[in-house]
């Protein structure tokens, strides 16, 4: 990244040699990303990241439904474990738009979508279905090859869109998103830069576009591009991808290590979903009776660094709506936190949250 962040600071747009040096490393990354996520060049919009490239789904369609349905109904349907990114704006759209509304579709106790009440919801009104690769939270792993045809039988006007966010560093997108016509990814889940990603935009899918400006990305996102992002961006696929393999079972094996030793040393603490459903780096568990503030704030004394919910702006924990759609009890949740496991952690690191993490919790119980 650090040429285009220096040496080659031309504007991708403009066509001097310095514009057309930024414009080719530009072209080359989309390339890169294209081939990585099995996508045609011209099907990838970068974006300033995941939040942007989810926004640029649900507002761009809503935008060219309610258009083209000149006010009568286009429902969005997202699943209720969908990131904040997504529920937001199909809120948002519902509320903006004449005829647009927004339905959500329940997952079962393990978290995954639950295929017979998505049925249920899709018509020919839907206009979109948003349904993620995998959740963010518990990390469960979902079922995107049986939505898309069950879509495409019963709402065959719908656009359908994957938050492949979380997902893209342990799965292979060219295949696991392969039904999608809308796939939104994010360089820093990768190890990338924070601030870059982009939305697969396939075929002839139709959405208009939320930033309008220089008519950069074949109009679908105006604003001059971030290269020095792009680069990264690819540069992080890439990587991820040459070590998918390998990183996945040593993480996963991290990640075991670290929830049986847990597990097996707490009284009354419960895994938030089944690991066969959950992608390798999570480990989400639930501690009865503690507060799960309290107990990030120990823990991250004790130097392990853990999650106690979807980080916001304000750094505040907020109840999981996650959790909340899976149908865990309040008093549970309440005690929800997630260790997240990646290509940095090591078992050195895993040992020492073993250390700590059982004196934290009957400290709090206590
Ligand atoms: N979608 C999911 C599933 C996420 O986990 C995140 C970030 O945590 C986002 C979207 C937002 O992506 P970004 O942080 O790049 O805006």
């Amino acid at each position: 990244m650090a040429p285009f962040a220096r040496e080659v600071f031309g504007h991708a747009s403009g066509s001097h040699r310095q514009a057309r040096a930024a414009r080719q490393a530009l072209e080359e990354a989309r390339d890169q990303v294209a081939a990585l996520v099995g996508a045609a060049p011209g099907e990838i919009v970068f974006t300033s990241g995941g939040t942007e490239a989810d926004n640029l789904a649900v507002f761009g369609v809503a935008s060219a439904a309610a258009r083209a349905r000149e006010g009568s109904a286009a429902v969005l349907v997202a699943s209720a474990i969908e990131h904040e990114a997504v529920l937001g704006p199909c809120r948002v759209a519902a509320a903006r738009l004449a005829g647009v509304d927004h339905v959500r579709a329940g997952v079962d106790a393990a978290g995954v979508i639950d295929l017979d009440r998505l049925a249920e919801l899709l018509d020919p009104d839907v206009a979109l279905v948003s349904v993620m690769l995998a959740n963010n939270e518990v990390g469960t792993v979902q079922p995107l090859t049986a939505v898309v045809p069950l879509v495409r039988a019963l709402a065959p006007a719908a656009v359908v869109h994957t938050d492949a966010v979380q997902a893209a560093p342990w799965l292979e997108l060219a295949t696991a998103a392969a039904g999608a016509d809308l796939v939104s990814i994010s360089a820093h889940k990768l190890g990338g830069p924070k601030g870059a990603g982009a939305l697969v935009v396939r075929g002839d899918t139709v959405l208009d576009p939320i930033l309008v400006g220089g008519g950069q990305e074949r109009d679908r996102r105006g604003g001059t591009h971030d290269v020095a992002g792009a680069v990264g961006l690819a540069a992080a696929l890439a990587v991820s991808a040459a070590e998918r393999e390998e990183e996945s079972l040593r993480v996963a094996a991290l990640r075991d290590r670290l929830a049986d030793g847990i597990v097996a040393a707490v009284p009354s603490v419960t895994e938030a979903a089944d690991r066969k459903h959950v992608l390798p780096g999570h480990c989400h568990l639930c501690f009865e009776g503690v507060d799960r503030q309290e107990l990030v704030l120990l823990l991250d004394e004790a130097g392990v660094c853990v999650s106690g919910g979807a980080a916001c702006a304000s750094g505040a924990l907020e109840a999981s709506h996650v959790l909340c759609a899976m149908g865990v009890p309040a008093n549970v949740a309440n005690g929800a936190i997630r260790f997240s496991l990646g290509y940095t952690s090591s078992a050195a690191d895993v040992e020492r949250a073993l250390a700590v993490v059982p004196e934290a919790v009957a400290r709090l119980r206590a």
